[in-house]
């Protein structure tokens, strides 16, 4: 008799699940559509519509940057070849471009990168205070690093992290505006 009473239960519980189951289902792929929709719409504030700003840098064997400035708009798409074109090798005088956030301590970055040779000189716990940078290059070499300029108007310095050399002046700013 007993069994007969527990059955009808199971059953309704079973197809209740079974219900909940499939609207979750169905609420998760409509979740999924709208948030493609959102992604793909352009947002207008940014301007992104300016064209792709590119900018040569050079490091040479004088611990020297070949510009220590230059300016770009707010959200504008920014592509940078850094180059070493000098002879030193990449031991003593290597060198890189790293671009800062504005709310970065440039000179504790850089110092505190120093201890850091197989990490391009760049600390592992300063990482997040980084925008874009390429590698430490040797003679020579150069890198392409492709980024979306902060929004937010104001400098931005760049530095090469290779010890010493920020401290000589190879540094600049980056000036969105
Ligand atoms: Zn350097």
């Amino acid at each position: 008799m007993k069994n007969t009473a527990t059955h009808p239960t199971a059953h309704r519980t079973r197809r209740l699940g079974l219900i909940i189951g499939t609207t979750l289902a169905a609420s998760t792929l409509l979740v999924g559509c709208g948030d493609g929709g959102d992604a793909a719409t352009p947002t207008e504030e940014t301007q992104s519509t300016a064209p792709l700003k590119e900018i040569v840098i050079t490091g040479n064997d004088q611990m020297q940057f070949s510009q220590n400035d230059f300016k770009v708009s707010p959200g504008q798409q920014v592509k940078v070849l850094f180059k070493n074109v000098g002879t030193m090798p990449k031991e003593s005088m290597g060198h890189n471009w790293v671009l800062l956030k504005d709310t970065a301590d440039t000179a504790k970055f850089v110092e505190d990168g120093f201890a850091s040779a197989s990490n391009d000189y760049i600390s592992p716990e300063h990482e997040g205070d980084v925008i874009k940078h390429t590698k430490i290059l040797g003679p020579g070499e150069s890198a392409t690093v492709v980024f979306t300029a902060p929004t937010k108007p104001g400098p931005y310095d760049y530095v090469c992290t290779f010890p010493g050399h920020f401290a000589v002046g190879m540094k600049g700013v980056m000036t969105v505006e």
